[in-house]
């Protein structure tokens, strides 16, 4: 399971996450919600330490991490527990899509490659691309880059993945195809923390939802509650925009 207590970040005088608190058990979806600025994006990457937080305890799958005092060993054991999506996919653009898949399997696992190409198969196949495997980047659509990312994310077997927006880079026509691969993924019960602005999708797929504003949780509880009958003025205003 994950979790995060009292985590908090700052960058210079402005307090980003003013100590936040959550969990996340085996096989769930959290959903994070809330305004632009408010925090999302740095309360992810503090998970994986892409932000370092000034403090804070964070555990992921056995591994706990004390902000105040850690090691570079801890964070690089904290870092594979998790995988990144990114709202800009991050693809190597010189790679095909099975290479982008397979390098961290060949590279970090140290598989042998003929072994690393039928597990990256296995994954292009779940995000449904099987038929894309040599394509590069730039020859493939928003929604069709953003589900490599995914297989890519999948290929370690972290024990999380952290969606940042997967789908607000993407063409309206595009969001769909890759809101359906992350419920698929969801569904295999693979645990996930999702930022979005998706929120038929976070009442949908959900098993939790957080609102966020101004660095710190204001609400937070399953979908139907969260999202249907808020209890704080503060996320009844931030809901309303969505109407
Ligand atoms: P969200 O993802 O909810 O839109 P962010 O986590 O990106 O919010 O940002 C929260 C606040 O932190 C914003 O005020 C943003 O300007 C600020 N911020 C984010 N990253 C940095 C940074 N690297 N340096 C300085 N300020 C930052
Ligand atoms: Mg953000």
């Amino acid at each position: 399971m994950i979790k995060v207590t009292n985590l908090k970040k700052r960058f210079g005088d402005l307090v980003v996450l003013n100590g936040i608190d959550f969990e996340v058990k085996d096989g769930e979806v959290l959903s994070i919600i809330g305004p632009s600025g408010s925090g999302k994006s740095t309360l992810i990457r503090c998970l994986n330490f892409l932000e370092r937080p000034e403090a804070g305890v964070i555990e992921i799958g056995g591994v706990r991490v004390d902000a105040e005092k850690c090691t570079n060993k801890e964070i690089r054991q904290l870092r594979l527990q998790t995988a990144m999506v990114f709202q800009n996919y991050n693809l190597f653009k010189n790679k095909t899509a099975l290479q982008n898949v397979t390098e961290s399997l060949i590279v970090v696992k140290k598989m042998p490659k003929k072994q690393a190409e039928e597990l990256g198969m296995e994954l292009l196949r779940q995000v449904g691309l099987e038929d894309k495997r040599d394509n590069y980047p730039a020859t493939l659509s928003g929604g069709q880059q953003q589900r490599v990312s995914i297989a890519r994310a999948l290929a370690l077997r972290p024990h999380a993945i952290l969606l940042d927006e997967p789908t607000s880079s993407l063409d309206p026509e595009l969001v769909s195809e890759v809101l359906q691969t992350i419920k698929k993924i969801a569904e295999m019960d693979t645990t996930m923390i999702i930022v979005t602005h998706e929120m038929d999708f976070a009442r949908d797929v959900s098993d939790h939802v957080i609102f966020m504003a101004d660095g710190n949780i204001v609400e937070q509880g399953p979908p139907a509650e969260l999202l249907d009958n808020p209890r704080k003025e503060r996320t009844k205003q931030f809901l309303r925009t969505f109407h």
